[in-house]
């Protein structure tokens, strides 16, 4: 993974967390297994049980990705 963005964290209720993200990857490999290492550590370290994340290969391609990307 080289970078992160679009990054949005917020309560859902309040015993629960919730989390969206785009992360840049450019080399295709194990995403789901790097998917699920990402929830188990966002649950375990920080109690977030409900991620949605996205992986992109060219974040220049991205909406929501910033102009520093390109
Ligand atoms: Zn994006």
């Amino acid at each position: 993974m080289t970078a992160c963005h679009d990054l949005h964290i917020w309560a859902i209720s309040t015993r629960e967390t919730a989390l969206t993200a785009h992360l840049v990857r450019p080399v295709v490999e194990n995403d789901d297994g790097l998917l699920r290492l990402i929830q188990e550590q966002l649950h375990d370290r920080f109690a977030i049980e409900h991620t949605t994340i996205q992986i992109e290969r060219e974040p220049q391609h991205c909406r929501q990705a910033s102009d520093d990307f390109v």
